[in-house]
């Protein structure tokens, strides 16, 4: 059995060694464009590689996927970040969790994850071409190299992740592929009330997209203000929602920030009325009620209109009304998006209802299989993409050089 897996990211190198592994007598080949292989694992998590996330309810798991959680939950009841954990630890690197979830290699460095699938591979006896890009695939299959080499084999594994050549082949062979879009990036927003306040940070907003006035998408969780507009995993999270609706808005959309989402419109105008009346001679701008951070207030209360000097005892009910408006329900226009330390995942590819996940072979193609990125499958930030590398890498591998 001749099999050809296309990519050396991470799901193509685990599909392969996994297969290596369980079928000595199959002959498998990688194929990778790039001179060093796993170039992505090599620059992930900041140089230390987020390998997957402590998380072990396949239900709870596949939340963090805002594409792909209905195809993965199978997927995961066979490979899931125990797994992972397992595998790696069986193969020496000693993993460690840290307090919001990510798992890193207790290293700290995503070479220690490149070594380990490196030699897992060449000791599985995978024969490893780097610098091979593939430029054709022939029904069949053939593959083509850049150099013009013409590979046969029996079944072919693309795993070619975001790329435009993984898409194309894949629709050449019959597939239909979910316009791909960027997920996980930052907003850039130009508003007065974020002026000066980089670095700003708040433990707990509500953000909404609004489309015609409408919540289309919220999320809440922490917020950073930058030079640019705003980050910080309340925003990835809400980018990676609504990537979609973003890209077609051409990254223009409305953006709702409520500052306090622990409290009700109601309880805060009484929390606001309460403080009123016991802090009367001190100045609204100079006195914040709630944990907010001090810039933050005073730009909030600059947008009610209230003037600095004012104190508490002058507060009217209008400007009452419009500082409650800017502290739950002020409206920020996004004009763009940018990048979250270059990490960013590809929303959409290979439609998944052509795949049968049992085996991760296409159901158009006989002996195609796809794993990784190249799939309509995408991720939150903290290991989950790389944990969807593995399990549908590890299910093609289980299953490609049988037969
Ligand atoms: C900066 C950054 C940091 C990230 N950090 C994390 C993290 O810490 N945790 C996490 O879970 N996710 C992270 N991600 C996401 C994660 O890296 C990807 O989801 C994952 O690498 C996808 O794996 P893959 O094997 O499907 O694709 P890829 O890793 O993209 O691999 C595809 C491979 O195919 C090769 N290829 C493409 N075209 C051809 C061709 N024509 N011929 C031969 N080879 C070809 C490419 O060179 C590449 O090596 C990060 C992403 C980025 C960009």
């Amino acid at each position: 059995m001749k099999v050809i897996v296309i990519g050396g990211g991470a799901a193509g190198f685990f599909a392969a060694i996994i297969c290596a592994r369980k079928y000595p007598k199959a002959q498998i080949t990688l194929l990778e464009a790039a001179k060093d292989p796993l170039a992505k694992v090599k620059i992930s998590g900041g140089g230390r590689c987020n390998v997957t996330h402590h998380c072990f309810d396949n239900t709870q798991l596949i939340q963090y996927y805002p594409r792909g959680s209905k195809a993965l939950r199978g997927a995961f009841s066979r490979f899931n970040p125990q797994d992972t954990i397992d595998w790696f630890t069986q193969e020496g690197v000693n993993l460690k969790t840290e307090q919001d979830g990510r798992i890193f290699p207790v290293s700290n460095s995503s070479a220690t994850i490149v070594d380990c699938l490196l030699k897992a591979a060449i000791k599985a006896k995978v024969v490893l071409k780097t610098g091979s890009p593939v430029v054709k695939i022939l029904p069949g299959f053939t593959v083509v190299l850049k150099n013009g080499e013409n590979l046969n084999c029996d079944r072919l594994l693309i795993a070619t992740g975001g790329s435009a050549c993984g898409h194309r082949w894949a629709k050449d062979l019959g597939h239909q592929i979910i316009t791909p879009v960027p997920s996980l990036f930052t907003f850039n927003i130009k508003d007065s009330r974020l002026d000066g306040l980089a670095g700003v940070a708040v433990d707990n907003v509500s953000l909404s997209i609004l489309e015609e006035g409408k919540a289309r998408f919220t999320q809440s969780g922490p917020i950073l203000v930058t030079h640019w507009g705003v980050s910080g995993p309340c925003v990835l999270k809400l980018s990676a929602w609504s990537a979609r609706l973003l890209q077609e808005n051409q990254y223009q959309m409305p953006l709702l920030i409520d500052w306090l989402p622990q409290y009700q419109a109601q309880d805060l105008q009484e929390q606001l009325l309460k403080f009123k009346s016991s802090n009367g001679k001190k100045q609204i701008s100079g006195q914040c009620p709630f944990n907010l951070p001090k810039r933050l207030w005073q730009k909030l209360v600059e947008a009610a209109q209230i003037s600095q000097d004012k104190i508490w005892a002058e507060l009217s009910k209008s400007h009452l009304r419009a500082l409650l408006n800017q502290l739950k329900q002020g409206t920020y226009q996004i004009q763009g998006k940018g990048v979250f330390k270059d990490e960013f995942v590809t929303c959409g590819g290979v439609d998944l209802s052509q795949i049968n996940f049992k085996t991760m072979e296409s159901k158009v193609t006989i002996g195609l299989y796809f794993a990784g990125e190249i799939l309509d499958i995408d991720g939150l930030t903290g290991g989950f993409n790389f944990q969807s590398a593995w399990s549908t890498g590890w299910i093609a591998g289980e299953s490609m050089g049988g037969g």
